[in-house]
């Protein structure tokens, strides 16, 4: 069986339990690396984007007068503890399987690489446009971070409405779309209750719009602009499944390049260091398998290599 195989059956499964086992009552905790939409009723496990947030807006919340009768920065401190055990229990996760938590399990990721694929069979090629302006994107999932971090923190102590809690969320493409495969279709329709939640409608719907044009011409578009993808980034030296290169192995052939959704540079570029996980990188492995040079391409889980890349291999997928 191919990497390339192996990774379509995992990244179904994946979708599978996290968008329906809910039904089953399966419950993965609420620290998941990767976009497992907790606003799908019928969902596993909680993307870790949302209990940060939650978490970062509840943080103040005991300085408020209404709540009395407890040290109120007694109850700041159990909060603060609160945030440190969910990063802990995030930090676990991403430590131990890397970015390959986007390539293999994340539903949104799977979503992405469909429309990918009926966009190939319609044989609309990709657009060279968004690829020239890729570098320039992908700044904005750290600025979204940012958003996603100092938002809820303003909305908790009370300098923005209440409904910036959820800041990213409220603007995140996955909660308009993931739904729908549970057949929800409510946060696809306008909020007028308030002014921010109409606000809020808007935005959701317009991103949405443009997400959903910018991942037909582009492979994984959206990855490019998710927040998880940033805040896995800091955990770049410590990831024990990874993707290394022996630049002395490598006799340029560029397949690593070609056969990137990512559109990443730095596995062909590099010609000196080992270290080749690009921060774009969504560790499918892809640029491995794909290699025709010798042991040129590793997949190292820790000091293990798990996969080698191959003239023989690369010739036979
Ligand atoms: S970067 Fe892409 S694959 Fe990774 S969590 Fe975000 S949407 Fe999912
Ligand atoms: S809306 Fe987006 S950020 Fe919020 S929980 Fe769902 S997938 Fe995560
Ligand atoms: S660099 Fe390799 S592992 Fe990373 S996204 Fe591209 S093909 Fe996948």
């Amino acid at each position: 069986m191919t990497i390339t195989k192996l990774r379509l059956i995992i990244q179904h499964l994946g979708f599978l339990v996290f968008t329906y086992g809910g039904f089953f009552r399966i419950n993965l905790g609420q620290s998941i690396p990767c976009l497992s939409c907790p606003f799908v009723y019928s969902c596993t496990g909680f993307c870790y984007l949302m209990m940060l947030q939650r978490a970062l807006g509840t943080l103040f919340l005991p300085l408020n007068a209404t709540f009395t009768g407890v040290d109120p920065w007694a109850g700041v401190w159990q909060n603060f503890l609160n945030v440190l055990a969910g990063l802990l229990a995030f930090s676990i996760l991403v430590i131990f399987l890397g970015k390959s938590w986007c390539g293999w399990l994340c539903p949104f990721g799977l979503v992405q690489d469909w429309i990918t694929r009926l966009r190939r069979k319609l044989g609309i090629r990709e657009s060279e446009i968004l690829i020239r302006q890729k570098e320039k994107l992908s700044i904005i999932k750290y600025i979204l971070l940012v958003y996603l971090i100092v938002m809820p923190i303003m909305a908790g102590v009370g300098w923005l409405p209440i409904d910036f809690i959820l800041a990213f969320c409220n603007i995140c493409p996955a909660k308009a779309l993931m739904p729908l495969f549970a057949g929800d279709a409510q946060y696809i329709a306008m909020d007028f209750s308030t002014s921010v939640a109409m606000g809020f409608s808007i935005a959701l719907t317009l991103v949405t719009a443009s997400m959903l044009i910018g991942m037909f011409f582009k492979d994984r578009f959206f990855c490019l602009f998710c927040p998880m993808l940033a805040l896995m980034n800091f955990y770049k030296k410590l990831y024990l499944l990874k993707l290394a290169k022996e630049p002395l192995a490598c006799h340029g052939c560029g397949n690593c390049r070609r056969t990137c959704s990512m559109d990443n540079e730095t596995v062909y570029r590099e010609r000196v260091k080992r270290d080749v996980y690009d921060a774009d990188c969504m560790g499918c492995f892809k640029c491995a398998e794909g290699c025709a040079a010798d042991k040129s391409l590793l997949v190292k889980l820790g000091p293990l290599k798990v996969f080698s890349s191959s003239r023989r291999y690369a010739a036979r997928i």
